[in-house]
Order: structure tokens, then sequence, then C-alpha cells
């Protein structure tokens, strides 16, 4: 725990000094990625609670995944050490499923009700038909709840009854929400009804980085703020601390004129004049570009085993502080149709991966049947064992000749082991609390059983790689096509490619000190081989800041990134 008293707000520049210790009302935080909005979030709840004594179980602070939620306790814990665990740190769906269990009959539902899973949804749906007034009432019928409902039926509830409105506006004087560009109508609906205009809303988030806008999420809530809280003042964060100079200067043009931020401005806090160029590879095809990622990989976590052998030492970053490893790598791409070429690859190369997308958990094939099966099973022993044992012999009936309707859910024995695989860092955080995994997973996504320390390259669609940061980053897929995405037939709407753009921008500015972009001339879409073009979001960047790593030019004596090819 850090000191007490003075000190606290030490480690933070003076933007975000001032954003983490002004007084209380609407207050929006405009800031770029890697500005420290994380940090100062932190920094803002542990000095409101130390300094102006404000309860830390007045406190409710919202993130959009499980996995960024669990960051927020654990960075909370180590500036206010045990106070921190009476904030309330949650994300939107399971702030919406607390409020709903405590008073489910308000809502139509009795204790013990459940989120549906996939195929107690899909059953509903068959026998409701397309009528979706029914397909709810057969829900509720069932004690049950859809997923889409979790923050939409609270809100229905707390309209319909001003009691339990107020109780609820009563229940946490501050609240702070992390990602504000990415909040939609019902969410927005819901902090409508928690916070009075006036009141105590910490919003924070960058507009350049709204890309959920497919799942509804709208982009106007951040930036009609100042008209919807009454007096709401406003702080911007413009110094980025995560990434070495030419990374951020890529960040900037690509962004560039298309900010939805007036005068946005992004001013590199890192500025070693060593800092490698970005590196560009012009593949033949996806799997040469494939090969690319696993050479890469290959040679920069191999100059850490070499010289950790060499120095006869066991700490390699005591050697080498510089010295990369698997799990400071990550690869992002748009699509996941994208990664089975760079997971044969990395296999191929004996490079440990862990691959997550930021699809729905209960939507990956195998997790609802495994989940089904463990909620069957009698308890006894910690949950990681009993969810290995479980699908031990979920796996086993699945290679049985007759399938049941059970295994039928669980296609094949690999799925469920590698829904045990994905399941494991779930059920290592609740240890023995089933009600808290099964939580996780119905309102979870992929992202959110992403390992942090896991000694693997982390490979994940852009969409899932928001809020992370990694010291080297392969963004491949650099493809008109891809990026921006677009179906046969099908030319998207200005709208689309501007997030298409957003999302480019969002990849970029996850990289710490090396960031390589690729693109395939020709790649398997749709069905056929087809030629590709680079993606003209990199014509937006100054070729300067490229080093091509595909020609066969002399390579640049200070750039170590090119000693490689
Ligand atoms: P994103 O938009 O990607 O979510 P963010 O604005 O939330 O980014 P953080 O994750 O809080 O940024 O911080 C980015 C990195 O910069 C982290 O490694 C953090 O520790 C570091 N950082 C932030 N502020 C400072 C500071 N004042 N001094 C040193 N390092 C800092
Ligand atoms: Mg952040």
């Amino acid at each position: 725990m850090e000191e007490v008293g003075t000190g606290l707000l030490d480690r933070l520049d003076a933007m975000q000094r001032v954003a983490a210790s002004v007084h209380g009302g609407p207050m929006l935080i405009v800031a770029g990625p890697g500005t420290g909005k994380t940090r100062t979030l932190t920094h803002r709840i542990a000095y409101l609670c130390r300094e102006l004594d404000v309860a830390p179980q007045d406190c409710l602070a919202i993130t959009f995944t499980r996995r960024a939620a669990d960051e927020l306790r654990h960075r909370l814990k180590d500036l206010l050490g045990d106070p921190a665990d009476e904030v309330t740190v949650t994300t939107f769906h399971s702030l919406g499923l607390a409020l709903l269990r405590q008073h489910p009959q308000r809502s139509g539902l009795v204790d013990g009700f459940a989120v549906a899973d996939d195929v107690q949804r899909e059953q509903t749906r068959a026998e409701a038909g397309d009528d979706d007034v029914r397909y709810r009432t057969m829900l509720r019928g069932r004690n049950l709840v859809d997923l889409d409902e979790l923050v939409s039926l609270p809100v229905a509830t707390l309209n319909a009854d001003a009691d339990l409105a107020a109780d609820a506006r009563a229940r946490w004087p501050w609240i702070f929400v992390d990602e504000y560009q990415d909040v939609d109508a019902d969410q927005y609906a819901l902090l409508r009804l928690l916070c009075p205009p006036s009141g105590n809303l910490y919003a924070i988030g960058d507009p350049d980085q709204a890309i959920y806008s497919f799942r509804g999420a709208d982009v106007e809530y951040f930036l009609r703020f100042g008209h919807d809280f009454t007096d709401a003042r406003q702080v911007r964060l413009t110094r980025n601390y995560r990434s070495s100079a030419p990374i951020v200067a890529a960040a900037a043009q690509a962004i560039g004129p298309w900010s939805l931020v007036r005068d946005r401005r992004m001013d590199p806090a890192r500025l070693d004049p060593e800092a490698p160029l970005i590196g560009r590879y012009a593949a033949a095809t996806a799997a040469d570009e494939a090969e690319f990622v696993a050479r890469a990989v290959d040679e920069l976590v191999g100059g850490l085993s070499h010289r950790s052998f060499d120095a006869g030492r066991v700490d390699a970053r005591a050697v080498a502080p510089d010295a990369v490893s698997f799990g400071d790598i990550a690869v992002l791409y748009r699509t996941d149709a994208q990664a089975a070429a760079i997971v044969s690859a990395l296999a191929r190369a004996n490079i440990p991966v862990q691959k997550r997308s930021h699809d729905r958990l209960r939507d990956r094939a195998g997790v609802s049947a495994l989940i089904r099966e463990l909620r069957l099973a009698s308890g006894g022993g910690p949950l990681p064992e009993r969810l290995q044992s479980v699908g031990r012999e979920l796996a086993r009936r699945c290679a049985m000749p007759t399938l049941d309707g059970v295994s039928a859910a669980a296609v094949t024995a690999e799925q469920v082991w590698s829904a045990v695989d994905l399941l494991l860092p779930l059920a290592r955080r609740r240890r023995d609390d089933l009600a808290g995994l099964l939580t996780d997973v119905a309102t979870g996504a992929e992202v959110d059983a992403l390992d942090p320390r896991a000694e693997a390259v982390t490979l994940l669609t852009l969409h899932a790689a928001k809020g992370l940061e990694w010291p080297v980053v392969f963004l491949v897929g650099c493809e008109d096509g891809l990026l921006p995405l677009r179906m046969p037939g099908d030319e998207p709407s200005e709208g689309l490619v501007a997030e298409e753009r957003r999302l480019f921008f969002v990849g970029i500015t996850r990289a710490r000190n090396q960031l390589y972009v690729s693109h395939a001339a020709q790649r398997f879409r749709f069905g056929a081989e087809r030629q590709t073009r680079p993606s003209p979001f990199l014509d937006a960047i100054d070729s300067g800041l490229f080093n091509r790593l595909d020609d066969a030019q002399p390579r640049a004596p200070r750039d170590r990134q090119l000693r490689m090819f």
C-alpha cells in the first residue's frame, strides 16, 4: 500500500492530478489512448476516500469487461488497501444483475432466477416463434432473463417504480464510468436513473476509440455529456505515457483529421531517440504473413533465452531489462478467421499462444454444456478441479458413438477441452464461488478469461484489445477489405469506415515499444483466394515512420528490429 496522506497523487502529472482531485459534480475526462485514464480513475477514487472522507461503499465504478473490472479493483487495492473491497467495481451487466437480484419480484422474477443459457434461449425462441413479447413472458415463466435484458429490465423496473428508483439513486452518491464512449441506450438510461443531472458522475473516455456501434453503443452520449449533466466540467489529458514517440506519431496521423475531438493533441511523454520505427511487412500470402510473425516472435524472444543462458542467470530481465518474453507480445487482427494461420505458424515454431475474441463466453461451443454439467455435479473441492473433472466426463461422453442431448450441444471432445481451458482462469479467480462463475459466464466475453500473466503470445481481435497494452504488437491483415472490413458486393457506409479507422487507431495504440504492421497481397476470403491491396488507413501515416522489412535494402544500423530479416 502507498504512503498515507500527501503523496497519493505524486505519481500523476499536473493535468492528471487536476482530473483526480476536482470536487464533485458531473465531470468528463476526454483523453486519448495511453494518457493514464485508468490510472487517473483509480487515484481519483483513492483520493476521495482518503482525503475527502468519502465512504468507499458510496462509490460505484463501472467498466465494460470483467477483466477491466478486476484490473481496476487490483490497482485500487494497491492504493487504498482493504477499504478498496468496499468499493463496488462492476460491469454494466453485473450491475443490472445485482439490481434485479435485490427485488426480483418487481421485475416479474422470483428469487433464484438465472440468465438463460444458449440452449434455454433457443428452446424458448423456438416455442415463442417471432413474437418477442411472448418470448419474454415465457422466459419470465421459467424464471429466466435474457442477457440482453440485464440492463433494460432494471431500467424498465426503475422507470415504473418511483420509490425503488429513489432508493437506487441514493445507493451510490459517487459514480465512475471508464470507456464512456461505448455506452449504449440502455446503459445510458441506467446511468440517468442512478445519477441526478447535477450528481457526481465521473465519465472518462475517448470518442476516437468508440468501436462498439455494432452492439448498440453510441458515441453521441459522450459528445453530449455537457448537455445532459448540469454544469459539467471537462479535463483533457494529452500526454501519452504508453507508447514510444514513433508509435504516438503514427497513431496521431492515423486518426488525424478524422478525429471526433476538436483540437486533438497527443504528446509523447517518452522521447527515447533509439526507439525503433514501425516495422512494415508486405507478405505474398496470409501464410507468408503468419510465418513472418512466427519468425519475428522467435527472434525477439530467442534473444532473451540466449542472453539469460550466457549470463548463467535465471532472471533474464535482470540481465537484459529490455528483453522480450512471449507474454509481452500480442498479435491483433480484425476478424477471428485470420487467427487460424497465425496459430498454426506459431504452433509449428513451438511458440505458446492464448487466443481470445470479444464474443460472448456463452456463445463459444462447449461452454454452455460444460456449465450445465458443472451445475448438476454435486459440489466438493475447489472450482478449477471440479471444472476439469466435469470436462473429462463430458469429453468422454462426446467421444462415444451415441450422442445424448448434452454432448450434442458440445460437438466434439476438443471443443470441451478448449472450453475447459477458457474457463479455468475464471474458475481460479472465483475459487469456490459457483454462483460467481455462473454470472461471469452468463455475462462475460472471451477476453475476460485472458490471463495477463500467461507465458504465451496473446492473439486477440482488435475489439477485444481495447484498454490493454503490450511491449510488442503485431497488427496483421492491414488490407483494404479487412481494415476497413468489407463484405462482397457491399460498400460500407461513411460511418462504418470511420469506426473501422478508429479500430485501426485502437490497434496501433496498444503497443508500447515495438509495433509491426503487415498485409498480404493474396488472402482466402469468401470461399476463394483473392488479390488484396494494403489498407488505405496506412496511407495516412508518413512513410518515414515505417521500416520496410520486406525489401532487400541495407538495414539502418540503429534499428535493432532489422537484424532479423
Ligand atoms: P486506453 O485509452 O488505452 O484505455 P488509458 O488512458 O486508460 O489508455 P492507462 O492504461 O491508464 O491509459 O495508462 C497507460 C500507460 O501509461 C500505463 O502503463 C500507465 O502505467 C502509464 N502511465 C500513465 N500515467 C503515467 C504517469 N503519470 N507516469 C508514468 N506512467 C504513466
Ligand atoms: Mg484505459
